[in-house]
């Protein structure tokens, strides 16, 4: 069987030994509008490319504003901060997650929450939402919403759209909406992901997208935050250029503010890969469907879009049987030349968030144990 699976990835990409697990793709104007960059010597802070890869988003997502940044990382820290999460607080989040989506919450020294997720989506299961809730919520006077249990605020909610897999937003949003507490979309892997017809990120307060070398599109590093609260992307740009208020010449810059600026010659990169991403979410999307008739062959669990959702299927999944077979499975493959990757490990089983408050994480641990990583790079 681990053969057979050997031999169509290998047939997939037959070009490439090794076959990497996602490999960026530099098809279209990267190279001239990066020599554009180096001509004018708009390299930093100053240029075009930077507004035009923001707009571009913008039209793309359906998001009213978006604000460029140097990190997926540093998006979802500011976009935490900007819902006004605050030292001490809480932020419910799902186990299942890269890490960067608890860390930026400890970046705002609060802490992390852990909700259990689902089969179908991968990402936050709505009506574990409801029950952690329904057990640990309560709205005080001042509107906002405080764990019975510890007493902390909390202060937003960070659903992350696994593999670009949107999760069941809408009922996240309503559940959320009845106890007051703002949305983060974690959309970093789902460029090109829409839920019932909308630009997954856009349904939060706020949402972020990165543009790190391994997601479907790269500006090498690089993050969006996008939302359609006007005031929201207005303190979101300040904060992210070191809060400096605009004057030709002097350097007054009214509170702490962050260097998380996008440099030019990563958006020119950006820019670029945008107009390739029609083909780009095509190709990705062609791949999936030969992998989901292949697995379904050889009656092994692919993970496909759930309903109502379009994925961008940004990294393509199968579950092994068990922890054992995922390690025999991950020796194999690696052995051969094919690049495949367990699913990260639990945040809940990291040293740093061991001690933070969970749901039971059955889901997480049964996918923890079996969910592998197999090439998903556009085939050329
Ligand atoms: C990639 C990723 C990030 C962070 O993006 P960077 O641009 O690498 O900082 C955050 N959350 C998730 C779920 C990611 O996959």
């Amino acid at each position: 069987m681990f053969e057979k699976i050997v031999s169509f990835i290998k047939s997939l990409y037959p070009a490439e030994n090794p076959v990497p697990l996602h490999a960026p793709r530099f098809t279209g104007n990267e190279k001239k509008y990066l020599i554009d960059c180096i001509d004018t010597t708009y390299v930093s802070y100053v240029g075009q490319y930077v507004g035009r890869f923001e707009d571009e988003i913008r039209k793309y997502t359906g998001a009213k504003h978006a604000v460029a940044v140097s990190s997926g990382t540093a998006a979802l820290h500011v976009a935490l901060l900007l819902t006004e999460v605050k030292p001490g607080d809480e932020v419910i989040t799902q186990p299942l997650t890269f890490v960067a989506t608890a860390n930026a919450i400890s970046y705002c020294s609060a802490q992390p929450v852990f909700v259990d997720i689902e089969r179908a989506t991968l990402g936050l299961d709505p009506d574990k939402l409801n029950d952690f809730l329904i057990n640990n919520g309560i709205l005080k006077s001042d509107g906002k919403c405080y764990n019975k249990t510890t007493g902390r605020k909390i202060a937003a909610c960070v659903p992350m759209h696994t593999f670009g897999h949107p999760v069941r937003i809408d009922q996240i949003i309503e559940i959320c909406q009845r106890y007051h507490i703002p949305i983060v979309e974690d959309a970093a892997e789902a460029l090109g992901s829409f839920y019932k017809g909308q630009h997954s990120g856009t349904f939060g307060d706020i949402g972020i997208l990165s543009f790190n070398g391994n997601k479907p599109v790269t500006t090498g590093g690089g993050g969006m935050i996008i939302t359609n609260d006007k005031a929201l992307a207005i303190k979101a740009k300040h904060l992210t250029t070191t809060a400096k208020q605009p004057h030709p010449w002097e350097f007054v810059h009214d509170m702490i503010g962050y260097n998380d600026r996008m440099p030019n010659i990563n958006a020119a990169v950006g820019c670029a890969q945008m107009e390739c991403f029609a083909g780009v979410l095509e190709n990705k999307r062609t791949t999936a469907q030969m992998y989901k008739q292949f697995f379904q062959e050889i009656n092994m669990p692919f993970i496909t879009e759930p309903d109502h959702a379009r994925s961008n299927y940004w990294l393509n999944a199968i579950a092994l049987k068990d922890r054992p077979e995922r390690d025999l499975f991950l020796v194999y493959a690696t052995e051969r030349g094919i690049q495949t990757r367990p699913v990260w490990t639990l945040m809940s089983n990291l040293p740093m968030y061991r001690h933070c408050q969970c749901t039971s994480l059955e889901t997480a641990q049964w996918l923890e144990d079996r969910l592998v990583n197999v090439p998903s790079s556009v085939r050329i």
